[in-house]
């Protein structure tokens, strides 16, 4: 399924994993995950994505198949000897935390990215949550970008802050959620961490807040709050923050036309994506949905946020 109106493509590197998650409303075993499954598949809504990642000797082919029948390139996701990585989290009550159980990286330990030569033309990229040091190799390998975006999480931030910083100096938009803001910069303030973590190189910073939307905050005196779609029912919100980062990245890839207007779109795409997400484990809500469903979910979001100003 390759989206025939998109200008561009996103290059995504981040980890392809098999997840155990268990929410109130179930459980699943190495189910389909990783940050550039999420982040891909969600751009591939709007343009076609370009994986990078690695997964071991076993993992399920037809989780490649699914990747690249949405229109992702698997050209960059190597198979190499070893366990493909494996995460464990659990939720509860509002599920607007993870409690991350197991980390195991397994072959992300020692992979290094050997991008394909027409992955390093890439216009749009964005480093999906990895250990930061791979991002730096990718970033390093792209030639001329148009627009970088990295996402994190707090395993990176305690792990590798160093690198962390090196990635965060080099990339145009950060996303980060309310909590790694604050793990990241001392903050309680999410304002004030917004601004520090822009001192520290992105110029745009888009922080996610679960159930209670996002917020950007940007070099001119105001920042754009998107909220997100008031559901009945989570089911499982893994992934959501990967949603929202690949949608929007995805999003403007497909308009290549770089304005704070897009980018305000484009947020409230990823917060739809991120949206449809969270309603099934693992990417089962992405498998039923379509462009259109997408588009009629986008409208009703400019329904909630109408506000008469006058
Ligand atoms: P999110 O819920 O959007 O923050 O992302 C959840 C996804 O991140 C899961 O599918 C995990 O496989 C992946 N993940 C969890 N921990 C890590 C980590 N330390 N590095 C990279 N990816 C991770």
């Amino acid at each position: 399924m390759v989206v025939p109106d998109a200008r561009e493509s996103v290059l995504i590197v981040g980890s392809v994993a098999l997840d155990t998650v268990e929410t109130p409303a179930g459980r699943v075993e190495r189910a389909l995950g990783g940050a550039a499954v999420y982040s891909s598949v969600a751009a591939s809504f709007f343009a076609p994505a370009r994986g990078v990642g690695v997964v071991g000797a076993a993992f399920p082919r037809q989780h490649l198949e699914f990747l690249a029948g949405r229109g992702v390139d698997i050209r960059g996701i190597k198979i190499v000897d070893g366990k493909t990585f494996h995460w464990a989290g659990s939720y509860e009550g509002d599920m607007n935390q993870a409690n991350t159980l197991a980390t195991e990286l397994n072959v992300f330990q020692s992979f290094a990215p050997d991008l394909p030569e027409d992955y390093k033309d890439s216009k749009y990229v964005f480093l999906a949550n990895i250990d930061p040091a791979l991002q730096l190799d990718v970033l390093d390998h792209v030639r001329n970008p148009k627009l970088t975006a990295c996402d994190t999480m707090n395993f990176w931030i305690s792990s590798k802050p160093d690198e962390l910083k090196k990635v965060l100096a080099r990339v145009d938009i950060a996303f980060v959620n309310d909590a790694e803001a604050r793990q990241l910069t001392g903050e309680v303030n999410i304002t004030k961490a917004a601004t520090e973590i822009r001192k520290l190189g992105p110029r745009y910073v888009i922080i996610k807040k679960g159930e209670h939307g996002s917020l950007m905050y940007c070099d001119s005196d105001y920042c754009f709050s998107a909220a997100s779609y008031p559901l009945t029912e989570v089911v499982d919100p893994t992934g959501a923050g990967d949603s929202f980062a690949g949608g929007c990245m995805g999003y403007m890839a497909s308009v290549d036309d770089f304005t704070e207007a897009n980018l305000r779109r484009a947020i409230v795409y990823g917060s739809t994506l991120a949206s449809f997400n969270v309603q099934g484990f693992s990417l089962s809500k992405f498998r039923e949905i379509t462009r259109a469903d997408v588009e009629n979910r986008y409208r009703e979001f400019q329904k909630i946020a109408f506000f008469d100003g006058a």
